[in-house]
């Protein structure tokens, strides 16, 4: 049977790591001098090893072919083959984002209490531990306060910044970084030599470039290879299974879309055709490309090229997240749709007129000057008029199967969009099923991923409607589509309440149009 080449090449040793030898050397002095912290963070992207070094590391505390702690396990012992297969009683993996409550940290509190059943310690490996409640780190940090002698704790967190410092200051931290694409390329090629697999080196470079300096990225693209080609793999499988466009037309591309340049854009999306392009995985590019350039312009620390900088610094902030909102949304349209080629000559030549679309709100406001229009009164225009309402009556959670009113919902999104804009973005796209205290926002998995939503994001949005509800109202943020029996309902937005407005009804009734496509300009809200 085939096994996955991750799995295979998993390092059992700290040596075995690739390009973590900083992590992997403290570690190792730690354990030779006999001064080890009861609380290790490991912290660092996702696929670079950190949960493979917590293994190791649990190895190395428990291993039976010494009296202590050993800086090289030896991996023959019951404890070492255990851990490794994850099935060891005195090493517990326990997933941060499953297990995130107050009672499951209560209980691994409860637990800690007891001796090890065979092992020397006791030791607790939490992935994606940032992912815990406020509570349950409460809790946690109780513990890491005063450990009981036979017990350890290994974090591994992708995002380092979201956990407490109260446990941060507990910890022994250790940073894993990115792998270089030099060592990645050694240790691919170590790999397919010893597996007797032909592929030029380029291709490998090719491979680690893609796999962003994770190791069990690219092993799981070579595994794909392998599926593919057999065990001689050539330079154009490897571009065709990446879907490569390159870098270079992709910033050529966003510079046309950034200019609003159309006719350029089309003869991009030629020259890409012309290479025979896979169009499903140019849209994955595409997208990830634009949530590059979003996390570029919304994020402080950006180590980034500085020509996807001056790129992202092209575009304003929201026409970045319409392109974003525009690029998710044919996802379905992808499945479904036989012409390819059509559906992405219109959405690039969308994306690249969005800039220039005239926002309704400055129509109506230009004709409310005019005079040319009978305004109603003041208060009519949205998504103003929807944020007034909620301050003097705020709406009642029970009533009407405890349904909150639709203006209500677009008003809180426009509130988000400056304090936080991924979240106002995801929401927009989202379903919501509302009962007596309880709202459930369904967000696309997609659109889910890319705005990274978490447990902050839920918190926060918990917050402001509890706030704004004055009550115990209970928010959930979901992954995905609602169940069908839910009746979940689509979420209004400023946008669809633009609709609504009594200026823009008359104004389509007085041109007799419809209303097909709505942008909101930056700063245009109140
Ligand atoms: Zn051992």
């Amino acid at each position: 049977m085939y096994q996955v080449l991750a799995r295979k090449w998993r390092p059992q040793v700290f040596e075995d790591l690739v390009g973590q030898q900083t992590a992997t050397q403290t570690l190792q002095n730690a354990i030779a001098s006999g001064r080890i912290a009861h609380a290790f963070l490991f912290s660092g992207p996702r696929g670079i090893g950190k949960t493979t070094s917590a293994r190791i590391l649990a190895k190395a505390l428990n291993c039976q072919s010494a009296a202590g702690p050993v800086i090289r396990p030896c991996n023959e012992c019951p404890s070492c083959i255990e851990i490794a297969a994850s099935r060891s009683m005195d090493v517990l993996e326990i997933d941060g984002a499953s297990n995130r409550g107050i009672d499951e940290v209560r209980e691994l509190r409860e637990s800690a209490k007891y001796q090890p059943m065979r092992d020397r310690f006791r030791i607790y490996v939490i992935d994606e531990v940032h992912m815990l409640t406020t509570e349950a780190f409460n809790a946690l940090l109780k513990i890491l306060e005063e450990p009981p002698p036979h017990v350890y704790f290994i974090f591994a967190t992708t995002e380092q910044r979201k956990v407490p410092a109260t446990i941060i200051s507990r910890c022994q931290v250790f940073d894993f970084k990115r792998i270089p694409d030099r060592l990645l390329v050694q240790r691919l090629l170590q790999i397919t030599r010893e597996e007797g697999i032909e592929i030029p080196e380029k291709s490998l470079e090719m491979i680690a470039n893609a796999s962003e300096g994770g190791l069990r990225d690219a092993l799981g693209t070579l595994d794909q290879m392998i599926a593919f080609s057999g065990t001689t793999i050539e330079e154009k499988d490897v571009e065709l299974i990446l879907g490569l466009v390159d870098t270079e037309v992709m910033i050529e591309m966003g510079q046309a879309i950034a200019a609003g340049n159309t006719a350029a854009v089309l003869s991009i999306l030629d020259r890409i055709a012309e290479y025979g392009i896979d169009y499903k995985t140019f849209y994955n590019e595409i997208l990830s490309f634009y949530r590059n350039l979003f996390l570029i312009r919304f994020s402080e620390t950006s180590s980034a090229e500085e020509r996807l900088k001056k790129l992202a610094s092209e575009y304003d902030d929201i026409h970045l997240l319409r392109i974003c909102h525009q690029l998710v949304s044919i996802q379905n349209l992808l499945r479904m749709t036989g012409n390819l080629r059509f559906l992405f000559e219109i959405t690039l030549v969308k994306l690249s007129q969005m800039k220039r679309l005239v926002p309704l709100e400055e129509i109506a406001d230009s004709l409310k000057k005019n005079n040319s229009l009978k305004v109603p009164a003041p208060a009519a225009r949205v998504p103003v008029s929807a944020k007034e309402s909620i301050v003097s009556t705020p709406p009642q959670m029970q009533g009407q199967k405890g349904a909150v009113p639709d203006d209500f919902i677009a008003g809180v999104i426009d509130e988000l969009e400056s304090q936080n804009p991924r979240l106002a973005a995801a929401l927009e796209s989202a379903r919501l099923h509302q009962s007596d205290s309880q709202m459930d926002f369904y967000v696309p998995e997609s659109y889910f991923r890319m705005m990274r939503l978490d447990a902050k994001d839920q918190l926060e949005l918990e917050t402001l409607l509890q706030r704004k509800l004055g009550g115990q109202v209970r928010v959930q943020l979901h992954r995905g589509e609602p169940p069908p029996e839910e009746g979940a309902v689509k979420v209004a937005t400023p946008e669809t309440l633009v609709g609504k407005d009594p200026i823009v009804q008359e104004f389509v009734k007085t041109f007799k149009g419809k209303i097909n496509k709505i942008e909101l300009m930056k700063g245009s809200r109140a």
